[in-house]
């Protein structure tokens, strides 16, 4: 009872929005794009029954004495079954004796007590499940499709009699170019799919409590759609590390191009060769049936080499520098991340809380603003002797503010680390938000 109501105590309809206003909030907070358009049987019952009324007087339905229409099977011949691939045996639903054949499904179901029921030419009664999408998917994209998608448990029966009921009604022999059938979520352990009834399931409000949308978006592309995944925190926070290690290198790789990271010359050549053969290798294999492990783990080997030239060294080596590559790098990898949905920005990978990003901004300038101060409490004075000791010791009150800054931050779960006189990190003591950041 997500919503606090029982089944009984209020109408379908209304039941019906509340679940919907529901799924809309969860597909917003996982940034998942709105439709252009919803679509409602309860709205389009009479476009649905002149879509059976088509099939009806082009000889593939019949209606029943008793109120039903049946698909008549036998008059598809041998083009049932093409999508599943072999043609089924005859799935008859129990007490159905008013069909032809037992395999005959239904377009319209006379109405049962207590149901829900709307007038036709057939009686009161309802659509069947197939029908409700070939008649709206018609209504919006008219006799054909390019790409059908849906779980894979709908190949057979549901899409299979989409497309038997639409290829008679629109008189053509294929209607659609592609089907797209996506794996299923399971809890890690668990033979079963993820659903209500079977109570193994953690729900989208839960789930993003701990953690981001584009953690989510991250680990399923690290599967196949096709394939079922298996849902446990292990993998999550896997996903997450790797989200956070490509917002580190991001971030890194633009520090290098601002000049804040100084770091040994880099293979310049290497890197520009690496980034092609990554754009076409990422093309080739999206160009394969959304092979997305694969182009993630290309991206991957690229940030890997990346990272590998970009190892800071504390001194300064005054040697060339190429922000030109780094900054075609990023600007593909965030390109990329952008197009499926995920941002790279550090704070959002963490959570998607607007406060945390704040938070982390502001411990940010905090750090780079004690850095500055610290550099400068350090650099030896060029004066000598006592006017030298006196500089010291004028500058040493800055030094054990520095020192004090860093303790009481600690108090809050903020650990600054001192890794030379030019570089500091931070990172949080909360191990589900640890993240560690330059400081210069
Ligand atoms: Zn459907």
């Amino acid at each position: 009872k997500p919503l606090g109501v029982t089944e009984t105590e209020v109408s379908p309809a209304s039941l019906a929005s509340l679940y919907e206003e529901d799924f809309k909030q969860d597909m917003a907070a996982l940034k998942v794009l709105p439709p252009t358009v919803y679509l409602r049987v309860t709205e389009n019952i009479p476009q649905i029954i002149s879509f059976i009324e088509g099939i009806i007087a082009r000889g593939y339905a019949y209606p029943t004495v008793k109120g039903n229409v049946y698909f008549d099977l036998q008059s598809r011949g041998d083009k049932y079954g093409r999508l599943v691939g072999v043609a089924p045996g005859p799935a008859g639903e129990p007490g159905d004796s008013d069909k032809r054949h037992a395999s005959d499904f239904a377009l319209w179901k006379a109405a049962k007590p207590q149901e829900v029921f709307w007038a036709s030419p057939w009686g009161n009664g309802r659509p069947g499940w197939h029908i409700e999408c070939s008649a709206m998917a018609s209504m919006v994209f008219g006799g054909q499709l390019d790409i059908h998608s849906g779980g894979m448990d709908l190949v057979f029966p549901h899409h299979e009699n989409e497309i038997a009921q639409c290829e008679v009604f629109h008189q053509c022999e294929q209607w659609g170019n592609y089907f797209l059938h996506s794996g299923h979520l399971h809890i890690k352990g668990k033979e079963e799919k993820m659903s209500k009834s079977l109570k193994n399931y953690i729900t989208i409000k839960d789930f993003l409590q701990t953690f981001s949308p584009e953690v989510f978006r991250l680990f399923c592309m690290c599967s196949s759609y096709r394939s079922a995944i298996d849902y446990c925190d292990s993998t999550m926070l896997e996903a997450r590390q790797l989200l956070l290690g490509l917002a580190s290198f991001v971030e890194d790789a633009r520090a290098y191009v601002k000049g804040q990271l100084i770091c040994d010359p880099v293979k310049e050549d290497m890197l520009w060769e690496r980034l092609t053969s990554t754009k076409e290798a990422v093309k080739a294999a999206l160009a394969d049936d959304f092979d997305t492990p694969r182009a993630i783990g290309t991206i991957l080997d690229l940030v890997h080499h990346g990272n590998r030239q970009l190892r800071a060294v504390t001194k300064e080596p005054g040697g060339p520098r190429s922000p030109a590559v780094f900054g075609a790098i990023v600007s593909y990898i965030e390109q990329f991340f952008e197009t499926v949905g995920i941002s790279l920005v550090k704070q959002q990978c963490i959570s998607g809380d607007s406060s945390v990003a704040t938070l982390h901004s502001v411990v940010d300038e905090l750090v780079r603003f004690r850095l500055k101060v610290r550099q400068y409490a350090l650099t030896t004075p060029e004066a000598a002797g006592d006017a030298r000791r006196q500089l010291l010791l004028e500058r040493r009150p800055l030094l054990e503010a520095c020192d004090a800054l860093r303790q009481d931050l600690a108090t809050h779960g903020i650990s600054i680390k001192d890794r030379s006189s030019t570089i500091s990190t931070w990172e949080l003591l909360d191990p589900r938000t640890k993240h560690q950041k330059p400081g210069s």
